[in-house]
């Protein structure tokens, strides 16, 4: 009799939780790509594949690394003009991205690298560049003089280009986790950096919850509840240095050199594809609010949340009902 009521109990408790034995939660926390990241993975085999993803993003951060030596950006920064050899990951990404630099009409520009390291963004050592060297620098900076060969696997810029893919990293990690993860019929929530992935459905089929932190503080200025997709921000904010009281952050406009001032503090993107989110996050900031919706307009393939300097939030319609401003926060919300 006591062995039926234990049994009973258990079954009680494991309803009551959501939780059976192929949702087994195991979470952890780890430094890569220069950020903190979590991963919450529910799974029949959960620690395994928690291991599994962890190795994935340590592998990719050691073929996207800028500064890694062995990787294979560094070596395309290092050819000067030279036809490079690379995996065939990197191919893809590389012309991904570009194809995704086009998109965005250059606002996306992952050969602004030369740019990002003058401003000091790479080595934490801060510089403000005077306006000759700005000018120098762009003349290197054209995503259309990337050139890729997929069949051969191999990458070529021109002398005096470099490419950086800080931009996109996080989004296409989030996205090579997550088809890893589904594949093994497991799913989860993975903040790669303030970049969300989320995979599957929650075991009480609820939406996941993402914050969305506020650039000024430490808390979240929004919340959204999103099913299976890619939450990215983008933000001024999250690296930045201060000289004779003027703050300099690491968003670039390929146009002028200097970082992008738009009228946008962060941008987030909602996104089926998270390299795509990724990319466009970037994009959407240096554009400014009013090419940011336009941009939104003409597409309707992802959904945007906007925060203006005014204080305005812009929330695009697909998102609209699954929205939420934190209690405290007094900003005025236009959906579009
Ligand atoms: P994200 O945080 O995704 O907006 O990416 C910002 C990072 O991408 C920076 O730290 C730079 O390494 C790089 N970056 C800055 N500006 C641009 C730009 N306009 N296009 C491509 N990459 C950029
Ligand atoms: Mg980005």
């Amino acid at each position: 009799m006591k062995k039926i009521i234990c049994i009973l109990l258990a079954a009680a408790i494991m309803l009551l939780s959501g939780c059976t034995t192929a949702n087994k939660l195991d979470s952890k926390e780890i430094f890569a790509m220069n950020t903190v990241m979590d991963f919450s993975v529910y799974g029949d085999d959960s620690e395994q594949l928690l291991k599994d993803i962890i190795n994935k993003v340590n592998d990719i951060d050691s073929l996207l690394s800028v500064t890694n030596k062995n990787s294979d950006i560094y070596k395309i920064n290092e050819s000067n003009g030279a036809k490079t050899e690379v995996s065939a990951d990197t191919a893809k990404l590389i012309s991904d991205a570009k194809s995704l630099c086009e998109e965005t009409g250059g606002t996306l520009d992952i050969t602004v690298y030369p740019i990002v390291k003058a401003w000091g963004f790479t080595t934490e050592e801060y510089n403000v560049p005077d306006s000759e060297e700005i000018s120098e620098l762009l003349k290197n900076v054209n995503y259309s003089n990337i050139e890729v060969d997929s069949q051969q696997s191999t990458v070529t810029l021109k002398e005096n280009m470099q490419i950086d893919l800080g931009a996109v990293a996080k989004g296409y990690t989030g996205k090579v986790l997550a088809d890893y993860l589904k594949s093994n019929g497991a799913s989860g929530i993975l903040n790669l950096g303030g970049n969300v992935q989320t995979v599957g459905e929650k075991s009480d089929g609820s939406k996941w919850s993402v914050g969305i932190k506020d650039p000024s503080g430490s808390g979240a200025f929004a919340a959204l509840s999103v099913g299976e997709t890619s939450v990215i921000t983008s933000g001024g904010y999250q690296r930045k240095f201060e000289r004779d009281s003027v703050v300099y952050h690491h968003i670039i406009d390929p146009k002028t050199g200097y970082p992008a001032n738009n009228g946008i503090l962060s941008s987030t993107v909602i996104c089926s594809d998270g390299l795509r989110g990724d990319a466009l996050s970037t994009a959407l900031y240096v554009m400014g609010t009013e090419k940011a919706i336009e941009y939104y307009k003409a597409n309707k393939d992802f959904d945007m949340v906007l925060l203006g300097d005014d204080n305005t939030v812009y929330v695009t319609e697909g998102i609209k009902n699954d929205f939420k401003l934190s209690n405290g926060y007094d900003y005025s919300i236009k959906y579009i």
